[in-house]
């Protein structure tokens, strides 16, 4: 009796509209003051009990790892470590989210096994459980456990809802580059920083349904350090402007961008320009997502 029981989690992809660094702490981390954002880009996984105790994963994507170093893995262990679980389980991954790339795939599938695992073996655990838990992994674990739109405060652990925003489209852009996440952050100079996005004013704006409110405050103090780097990160957001976008902006450390569109006929225009000028090679047309339980 191999499988027992099966469960089916989707893990949604999330973009910063809103990334600030208020300043380096003394311990190495950078306190953060972020907007967070789920959006409709998801990979799938299913889970299995299985007979035989360990943890298999099966992945579609041959880039990643399928062993103790992926964070589906290290999510799935710590859960079952804790329950002291003696059975094993077997999780099948379609990876769709673009790797390193800013948008928190890795901890949105971590997020994705903790609910999941959690079900399958009847845990019990609340999502407040699971996030002080999830955060030993990753700063960005506790907001995809839940995601939708948040502040997102401190190493990334102090959530406050915010409303969604209003309805519109997306075009996000995966240039073929591989940035590292530490190396953005190793050289970013928190204390020279000239300029800081207008956050709480965006957190206004969300409140109030205003989404020029919104787009006219996109803003992401990491650009200073990756764009430098990676030209065609700021090549791909003046084009998504020239294509109607109402702004553009990278997600996260990058090399991730999206352009925010009021028209659906605009966005699939914008990503046949980024398509046809060969300015990356994953190009999605997406919208936002309300949150990442499902
Ligand atoms: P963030 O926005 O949180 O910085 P990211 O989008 O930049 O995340 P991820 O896609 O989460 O980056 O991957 C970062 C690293 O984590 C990759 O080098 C990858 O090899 C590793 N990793 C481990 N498990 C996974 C997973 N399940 N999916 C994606 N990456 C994983």
């Amino acid at each position: 009796m191999a499988n027992i029981e099966q469960i089916t989690r989707k893990a949604y992809a999330k973009i910063n509209i809103g990334l600030d660094v208020l300043r380096r702490r003394e311990d190495g981390y950078h306190e953060l003051k972020m907007i967070m954002q789920t959006v409709d880009i998801c990979d799938d996984l299913v889970f299995e009990k299985a007979a035989q105790p360990g943890i298999v994963i099966q992945s579609d994507n041959e880039e990643l790892p399928v062993d103790g170093s992926n964070l589906i893995y290290r999510a799935a262990d710590l859960l079952m470590r804790e329950k002291k679980i003696t059975e094993g389980v077997k999780i099948a991954l379609t990876k769709r989210i673009p790797i390193a790339a800013g948008m928190a795939g890795g901890s949105a599938d971590a997020a994705a096994t903790m609910h999941g695992v959690n079900e399958l073996f009847g845990m019990g655990y609340s999502i407040q459980e699971l996030q002080e838990l999830g955060v030993k992994l990753g700063a960005d674990i506790p907001y995809c456990l839940v995601g939708g739109t948040m502040l997102s405060e401190g190493i990334g652990e102090i959530l406050t809802p915010l409303p969604a925003p209003p309805d519109c489209f997306l075009v996000v852009v995966k240039p073929d580059i591989n940035v590292s996440t530490a190396f953005v952050y190793g050289n970013l100079h928190a204390d020279r920083l000239t300029y800081h996005p207008d956050i709480d004013g965006m957190v206004e704006a969300l409140r109030s349904g205003s989404l020029c409110g919104i787009t006219d405050r996109l803003g992401n103090v990491l650009e200073t350090v990756t764009i430098k780097e990676y030209p065609v990160i700021e090549q791909i957001k003046e084009l998504l402007r020239n294509m109607g976008a109402e702004n553009a902006l990278m997600s996260g450390s990058g090399p991730s961008v999206f352009g925010i569109f009021t028209e659906r006929k605009a966005v699939e225009t914008a990503a046949r320009a980024v398509a046809d000028k060969q300015l990356a090679g994953q190009i999605f047309v997406s919208t936002f997502h309300s949150g990442a339980a499902e």
